[in-house]
Parts: structure tokens; sequence; C-alpha cells
């Protein structure tokens, strides 16, 4: 029987803006997402049986039905019966490395491996924008996962450009463990506290996103200029998710404090970066932190920001 293994990269958020409301219930949003090198390992094979069954050694990972690389199974079944019937079941072994609803798309990453996957065992012959697309259904940041490097996000997140890639920047991340944000909550918070500011009309939204795509975070990613990437990064999400974490500002101010190019909170939270420009400066950066802050609970990776989204790492 064969089988896939793939490689599926957490994202980090270099610039998230809130527009507006959407009819859908969704926010319209504009933002610069990165893929860094911190990733899972998901490994799909056929099994023999009707059934999809999920593996992960990490307790926070739910194996039921709400898992997002079950939901990213079941679409595909849907969409292609034929294939689902010929090929029969599923067994999944998530290898989570990424943090768990930590504002690094993990769950969204997992489905994006499955959908790669399946594409690849079931010889389907999907196009990533057709790939995008099913990513779509399942959540908003399915299709970045999918195609990963540098992109600009707009819409609720959905609609990718591709940027050119940014490699030579290294990732410090730091997340309390446990710590986590719901990212609906911080999301419906920011909808309470700052609607008056919502641009909702076309026109609006145009300009909102063009002032991004003609900005000087953009200008400095096509520069490759990272002093000025880090100096730029923006998320609206701070606004609410600091002053009910002050453990997460103050980690945001520990790193400001030393030599990064820029440190921010990641999309919803509670997930921490700080960039800095080569992997020694970045280690020992984050011993430095490690120490001042002195918790047990806190944990850093030293990463990379990476090329691409899902990559295939054998084939059996
Ligand atoms: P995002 O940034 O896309 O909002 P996140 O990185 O903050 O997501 P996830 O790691 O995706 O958060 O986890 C959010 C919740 O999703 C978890 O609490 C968990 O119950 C659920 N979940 C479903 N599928 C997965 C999965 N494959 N891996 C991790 N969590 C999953």
């Amino acid at each position: 029987m064969q089988s896939y293994s793939l490689f599926a990269p957490a994202k980090i958020n270099l610039h998230l803006e809130i527009i507006g409301d959407r009819a859908d219930g969704y926010h319209q949003l504009v933002m610069i997402m990165q893929s860094v090198n911190l990733g899972d390992i998901i490994h799909l094979r056929a099994n023999g049986t009707d059934s999809i069954r999920l593996y992960c050694q990490n307790p926070q990972v739910p194996l039921d039905n709400t898992n997002l690389a079950y939901k990213a199974v079941r679409l595909m079944q849907e969409k292609f019966p034929k294939s689902a019937h010929n090929f029969g079941g599923l067994d999944i072994t998530i290898e989570k490395n990424i943090p768990v609803a930590a504002g690094l798309a993990g769950g969204s990453t997992n489905a994006a491996a499955v959908l790669v996957g399946i594409n690849l065992m079931w010889s389907l012959g999907l196009t990533q924008p057709e790939l995008r697309d099913l990513g779509a259904l399942l959540g908003s940041d399915v299709p970045f996962c999918i195609s990963g490097g540098t992109a600009i996000a707009t819409g609720r997140g959905e609609e990718i450009e591709p940027l050119p890639d940014l490699t030579d920047i290294w990732v410090i991340l730091a997340k309390y463990n446990n710590l986590g944000v719901s990212t609906p909550w911080a999301y419906n918070t920011y909808r309470e506290q700052y609607n008056h500011l919502y641009v909702c009309d076309g026109q609006g939204i145009k300009q909102r996103t063009h002032a991004v795509h003609s900005g000087n975070l953009v200008k400095a990613i096509l520069k490759r200029n990272s002093e000025e990437i880090g100096a730029l990064l923006y998320n609206d999400l701070e606004k609410v998710v600091l002053p009910e974490y002050p453990f997460v500002s103050a980690l945001i101010t520990a790193f400001k404090k030393e030599n990064v190019l820029g440190a921010m909170m990641s999309g919803s939270g509670p997930t921490v970066f700080a960039l800095c420009a080569t992997e020694q400066i970045a280690t020992s950066i984050a011993d430095i932190v490690e120490k001042n802050i002195n918790d047990s609970n806190l944990s850093f990776w030293v990463t990379q920001m990476c090329p691409h989204g899902i990559i295939t790492i054998s084939n059996e």
C-alpha cells in the first residue's frame, strides 16, 4: 500500500490588518504571511478499511472528526467519491512539533498537508490553485499553508498572491506552554472594541488593501531588506490580546531590548516571534531572554523563514 510523508510548515504573520466585517460573518483582512521551518510531519497511509484513523502523541490534538486533518480527508472523499471508493480509508499520523493554539496555523497546515498528500496518492492531478480553493472550504489559513513561502493574503485570508522568497532571516518563536488564545475570541473582542473603525464598502476595502500592496513592508520584502522588514511588523490583534495577556506583552518587550530586527505576536497569539539576522544572534538572544524571564513554562524555538509550503519528504 502506498504511503506519503509530508512536511507541513507553521506560519507567522508579518502584517495582520483587520479592515472590516464581511457578509459571511468573517473579517475582511489584509495580511503578509510567512512560512517558517518549524513544522509537523504528516504520514498518510491507505489502511485497507473504510475508516479514517488519526494518531498523534500530543494530547492537545483532537483525534476525532473535529481535527482539521480529518476534515480534509472527508472533503476529498466527498469531492472525489470514485477515488475514495477505490483507495479506501486512511491512517494519518501527525508528528506534532508546532505548538497547539499558538497563532501558528498548526491545524491549518495539517489540513493542507492532507489535501496535497491525497492529491498525490489518488493521482488526482489538481493544481496548486485548485488545491487552495479546496483548502478555503476548510479554513482561512489553509490556502496559504498549501503554497507557503512569503505571500499577501486578502479576503478572509484565503486569496493568496506570492511575494519573493525570504530565507536569510532567522526567527525565534517563544510561547508559554500553559497559555492558549482562542482565535474567535481575539477577533470577536477586536470587533467589539474597534468596529467603529471598520471599512465595509468595496472602494474603502480596495484602498486599504492597495495601501499594503504598495506599502513599505512589501517594498522592504522586494528589496529583501531585513532591518526594514523587522521595523515594519504590524498586527492589529495585539491591541486586544496584549492587554489581556501581560506575559505576552512582557515577552515582546524583552525581545525588543535585545538586538532583534523586530518582535511581534503571531496571528491571534500567544506565540511571540523575533526576527534576527543570523542563526548565532537568534540562538544567543533566545538564551538571554530565557535567562532574563526565567520561567520554566516558556518554550523557545530557533528556526528560519522557509520558502515553501507543503512538501513531500518520502513516498513508499
Ligand atoms: P490559527 O492560527 O489558524 O487560528 P492556531 O495555530 O492558533 O490556529 P491550532 O494549532 O490550529 O491553532 O489549534 C487550534 C485548535 O484546533 C486546537 O485547540 C485544537 O483543538 C484544534 N485542532 C483541530 N485539528 C488540529 C490539528 N491537526 N492540530 C492542532 N490542533 C487542531
